[in-house]
């Protein structure tokens, strides 16, 4: 009985995280995005990743730099995120 029991929250758990990686993926590469310790910042980490373009200006010249792809999480993502990457 016990046994079952664990199996079922695992499956749980299982079935929420899958939920939850699907949810938080790059718009950009399409990885999962990963935690950023200690915040509530979900970012792309694949180095192949272009990142999200932004330009801007230095001494008058138009430049561009790639901020990497983040997504923020709610109160219950972060908890989500927690069990996820700190288990
Ligand atoms: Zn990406």
């Amino acid at each position: 009985m016990k046994e079952n029991k664990r199996l079922s929250k695992k499956e749980y758990l299982e079935q929420r995280k899958n939920k939850f990686l699907k949810r938080y993926v790059c718009k950009i590469c399409g990885s999962p995005l990963s935690l950023v310790q200690g915040t509530n910042v979900m970012m792309c980490n694949n180095g192949e990743c272009k990142g999200i373009e932004r330009k801007y200006y230095e001494n008058g010249k138009e430049k561009t730099a790639h901020d990497p792809f983040y997504m923020l999480l709610d109160e219950r993502g972060i908890q989500i995120a927690d069990s996820i990457f700190n288990s």
